[in-house]
């Protein structure tokens, strides 16, 4: 017979993400709703290797779910990839009698999440990235409130663009991923919008559309940009003049997209996967991943969640190039 699970710590790791404090607090709650007890560690395995952690309880979780940021705060920790680090957040685990973990994060806390499986503990991950770039999952917690921060930044600066008759890059997050880029320029009407996923054609992705808008005329643009977009925004934005003769200028808009108070959509979601996570553990489940398959909830063995691949959303990719007028 399955031990029961009697006592689980969660920790948020990695990238930051709008929506973690919500998750926290459903994972708390959901837990104390079912007899379990519940740790915070601090600073992702950094605090688990250090043993910085703090007991939650139904009233410490209290007005959580519209913070945001994480109330447990995050961190990457190199020691962690050491076995002499994951034997020490071992030892704190059974020092903190602990006998399962939830980590909120991205794929590098699930990869760690599986070394700790592979030491007998329980483990559950919850995906949290504002990037949208979990393979397994149609929608990470975060994605939505740094898509509408951006977008209310973005629709700010048009209105200078605007007055200016200017053309503005905008350099939104996203390493490897352009989901960000891409919802936002739907959502803003962008003049183009260029994504890591896709080698950028200068000439027809970018120089044609504007040339296009401006013979409709158009006499300001707003170009999005992931930031993975090889040369960045800088270098788009130099193609752009070079080929245009138009004042060029650009905006990156950075960390401020991780920030905020997180929307209905990720307070909502948080709270599913946090009461999923639970639910899982203690059902006796282990070594899985709370995922969202369209509006469903869903829950993947983590290898299997990290060998699935996820490209961009072929339907938004394919509106976006319409709207833009991109052959
Ligand atoms: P994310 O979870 O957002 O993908 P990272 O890739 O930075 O962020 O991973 C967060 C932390 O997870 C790392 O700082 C490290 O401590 C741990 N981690 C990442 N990859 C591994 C791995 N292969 N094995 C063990 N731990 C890992």
């Amino acid at each position: 017979m399955e031990k029961a699970v009697r006592r689980i710590g969660v920790f948020t790791s990695g990238g930051d993400a709008p929506g973690m404090n919500a998750a926290i607090r459903s994972v708390v709650r959901t837990a104390i709703h079912m007899g379990i007890e519940c740790v915070g560690i601090r600073r992702g395995y950094h605090g688990l290797i250090n043993g910085d952690f703090v007991t939650l309880n139904f009233d410490s979780v209290s007005g959580l779910s519209r913070r945001g940021g994480t109330m447990l705060y995050s961190a990457r920790s190199e020691d962690f990839k050491s076995e002499v680090g994951r034997e020490r957040a071992v030892a704190t685990c059974k020092l903190l009698g602990l006998d399962a973990l939830v980590g909120i994060g991205g794929d590098g806390t699930f990869r760690g999440l599986l070394t700790l499986a592979d030491k007998g503990l329980s483990v559950i991950g919850i995906p949290g990235t504002i990037d949208n770039d979990i393979a397994c999952s149609t929608y990470t917690i975060g994605y939505d409130t740094a898509c509408n921060t951006a977008v209310e930044s973005i629709d700010k600066l048009r209105d200078t663009m605007q007055s200016h008759e200017r053309c503005s890059v905008v350099e939104v997050m996203g390493r490897h991923a352009g989901h960000v880029a891409l919802n936002v320029g739907v959502a803003c009407g962008a003049t183009a919008v260029l994504v890591p996923e896709q080698v950028v054609n200068y000439e027809t992705d970018l120089v044609e559309p504007i040339r296009r808008a401006r013979l409709s005329g158009r006499t300001h643009f707003m170009i999005i940009v992931a930031e993975g977009v090889q040369g960045g925004a800088y270098e788009v934005a130099k193609q752009i003049h070079e080929a245009t003769a138009l004042d060029t200028r650009v905006t990156i808009l950075g960390h401020v997209q991780r920030g905020g108070a997180p929307t209905v959509r990720d307070r909502v979601a948080a709270t599913y996967m946090g009461y999923e996570a639970v639910r899982l553990l203690a059902e006796g489940k282990t070594c899985r991943v709370v995922a969202m398959d369209g509006e469903s909830y869903v829950d993947y063995d983590i290898h299997e969640a990290l060998a699935m691949k996820k490209g961009l959303d072929q339907q938004t990719y394919t509106v976006m190039r319409a709207l833009t007028g991109v052959q």
